[in-house]
Parts: structure tokens; sequence; C-alpha cells
């Protein structure tokens, strides 16, 4: 019978470190503070605001919301953008995406300079996660499921781990830190042919895909690790992941669950980011 490894642990455990450093920074007069820049109102945009806001808030970080209409025209937004980039007042930048079609992202990708871009926009921050350069941001899903395996100490050195998704906020940057962890590490997505045959080789099983419930037991290795990624809503609005957990939870040894999982420890990343942000840019 498999573990289920629960997020709120995790998230606890950042936010108590985050806080104290939130603290200390502003008793040296410095407040640290993220800028939320969102375009239109996507459910999905407004959920993840609502919780980052209230993260940031009980940490003691200051957090702004920028909201900007689904019709925004190009030079408009890219006004609005580095206005943000350039306010001094604000240590981290989280822009969400996708955006909308009339925003090309390779025009204003470099706005957000890499120090600011707590969510790995900028593609300098890609190059310093393909290098193993601490110094940049990592997209903060990314960073929540290594978070998981990280706390509840799943043994990544030698390990096999299978990825399915390719995304550059999950699949890729997930799959690179997890190299950098010396794991062996597999990439799958949509043309991966018998993707069961492949998976069923992990150690540490990772589903960033976006189907509900696709992944059962059959795709499984006896004892693995499953970490569930995906956030998806059935037909009846339930939130849901890319596992089913009752189909694989006798099977697996540890698998997070999905509400309660990955998904609850990425604003306490985002706020850890924004920390890390706020002493570069004040050498503190
Ligand atoms: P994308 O849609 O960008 O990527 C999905 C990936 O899954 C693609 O690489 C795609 O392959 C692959 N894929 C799709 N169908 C299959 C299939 N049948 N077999 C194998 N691979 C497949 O999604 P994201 O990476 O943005 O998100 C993945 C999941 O994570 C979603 O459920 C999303 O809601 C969730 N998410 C959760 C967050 C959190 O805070 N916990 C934050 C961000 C995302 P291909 O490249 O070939 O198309």
């Amino acid at each position: 019978m498999g573990y289920l490894l629960k997020g709120k642990a995790v998230a606890d455990n950042i936010s108590v470190r985050v806080k104290k450093e939130a603290e200390e920074l502003r008793r040296n007069n410095i407040v640290p503070k993220l800028k939320i820049i969102r375009v239109g109102e996507s459910e999905d945009d407004l959920a993840y605001e609502r919780a980052a806001v209230k993260r940031m808030t009980s940490l003691d970080i200051d957090c702004e919301v920028l909201s900007l209409p689904a019709d925004i025209d190009l030079d408009t937004f890219i006004d609005e953008l580095k206005n943000t980039a350039n306010d001094n007042s604000v240590h981290g930048i989280l822009l969400f995406r996708p955006l909308p079609e009339q925003i090309n992202e390779d025009e204003v990708k470099f706005i957000i300079g890499p120090e600011k871009d707590v969510d790995c926009f900028n593609p300098i921050n890609v190059a310093k996660l393909l290098e193993g350069d601490d110094t940049g941001f990592p997209p903060c899903t990314a960073r929540a499921a290594l978070e998981m395996l990280k706390f509840y100490d799943i043994e990544l050195k030698g390990k096999e781990a299978v990825v399915i998704g390719r995304s550059m906020v999950v699949g890729k940057p997930l799959s690179m830190m997890l190299l950098k962890e010396n794991s062996t590490v597999t990439i799958c997505h949509s043309k991966t042919t018998d993707l069961p045959e492949v998976t069923k080789r992990a150690d540490i099983l990772i589903a960033a895909i976006g189907k509900s419930r696709m992944i059962t037991d059959e795709y499984i290795k006896e004892n693995a690790t499953v970490i569930d990624v995906g956030i998806n809503a059935d037909n009846e609005g339930k939130i849901t992941g890319d596992v089913d957990t009752d189909d694989c939870i006798e099977k697996a040894g540890f698998i997070t669950p999905v509400p309660g999982g990955v998904g609850s420890v990425t604003t306490a990343v985002l706020a850890d980011h924004v920390i890390k942000a706020c002493r570069l840019i004040n050498k503190f």
C-alpha cells in the first residue's frame, strides 16, 4: 500500500523559513514585494492568483496585482511590462502564461530581467537551469515537485526517473533538475510509443500531462514514487490529477494526492523565490 506524500508539510516547512527571512528583511527596512501580472480573467489564473496573494500576505511579503485586459495590444503590454520591470519597489514578477495570441512571447521574454524573473520566463534563467547554475529561478511548479521528493527523503541519485510531459513550465525544467540530482532521466510526450513500457521502468514517475487520471496502475512499477503535477477538472468540476490515485495507491510506494500535493507547495516556492530575488537585488 502506497504512502501519500502530502504537500502541506512541505509548504509549511518552506513557509516557516521564508517568513523569518521576510521579517529579517523588514527589520532592515527592505520590504519584499511580488507583482503579479495577469492578462485577461482566466479562472485558472484567478485561482492561482488568489492562492499566491494569500500566501504572500501570510508570509509578510507585499503583493500587488496588475490586471490587464485580454485584448491589450502588444505596445501597451510592453510598456506595462517595462514599467513593472523598472519599478525598484518590486523584487519578483510573476507573469501568467500563456499570453493571448496578439502578444508574441518572443518579443517580451527578455523584458523582466533574470533577477526579478521568479518563474523562469526569461531565457537567461532557462539557460541557468540547463547549466545547473543555482543563481537563477526554475519554474515554481517544477521546483515544488522536486521539493516534495527532497522533503520526503526519496532517493534520487542513480534512480530511473521518467517525466511525462515536455513543457517549459514543468516537464523540461523538472527533467533538468532531476538530472542535476543524478537521476537517470527519460522524458516522454504525446508521440512516445508504448508509454507504459517506458513508465514501468521508473523508480520515480512524474506526470505532467494535463489528462485527468490518465496514469493507472498499468503504467507504474511496484513501489514506484509517483509525483502527480496535473491539475484538471473532471466532468463534475472536481479537481483531479493526471494520476488515478485510487487505482495506483496499492502498487505505488509513495504517491502525491491531487488536490493537496504538488499544487499546494507551488505558492510557498514562489514566496521563497521572491525572498531570494529581494536578497540578490539588495545584496543582503
Ligand atoms: P502542457 O499542455 O504544456 O504539456 C503537456 C505535456 O504532456 C506535453 O509535453 C504533451 O506532449 C504531453 N502529453 C499530452 N498528452 C499525452 C499523452 N497522451 N501521452 C504522453 N504525453 C502526453 O501542460 P503543462 O506542462 O503546462 O501542465 C501539465 C499539467 O500540470 C497540467 O495538468 C497542468 O494543469 C498542471 N500544472 C500544475 C501546476 C501546479 O501548480 N501544480 C502549474 C502548471 C501546470 P507533446 O509535447 O507531445 O504535446
